[in-house]
């Protein structure tokens, strides 16, 4: 979508710290990093939201979480642990209407049963 900002990141027209790239998915740095580690994961091919991708085009799913695992393994982050989180529309707090999965970690995380 044109007046996407993730898209634009796809395209390479507003810069990002790539963290993991393959053919289909991007993970770059949050801007406003939460924890110590905060990525964001998209599919390179524009949906709003978890829905809509799931009504859609739900073969990005495995795309996405595949590419988060294989990158939780490279980077190390998977042997002391991380959160994925995705938020959906107002009540969820979504600001940016390209799904995304944050990734965080590095740190204890609160919240959550701790
Ligand atoms: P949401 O609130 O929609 O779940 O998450 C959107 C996230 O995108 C926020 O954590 C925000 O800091 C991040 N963000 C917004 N604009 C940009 C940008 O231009 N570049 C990067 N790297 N992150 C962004
Ligand atoms: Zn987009």
């Amino acid at each position: 979508m044109s007046n996407c900002i993730f898209c634009k990141i796809v395209a390479g027209e507003i810069p990002s710290t790539k963290v993991y790239e393959d053919e289909k998915v991007l993970g770059f740095k949050d801007l406003n990093p939460m924890a110590e580690v905060h990525n964001l994961f998209i599919h390179k091919d524009h949906t709003q939201d978890l829905n809509d991708l799931s009504d859609n085009k739900q073969d990005q799913l495995g795309d996405i979480f595949s590419a988060i695992s294989k990158y939780s393994k490279e980077s190390k982050l998977a042997e002391d642990g991380f959160r994925v989180v995705t938020n959906i529309g107002n009540n969820g707090g979504q600001t940016v209407f390209h799904t995304h999965f944050h990734v965080l970690g590095g740190q204890r995380l609160g919240g959550f049963g701790s």
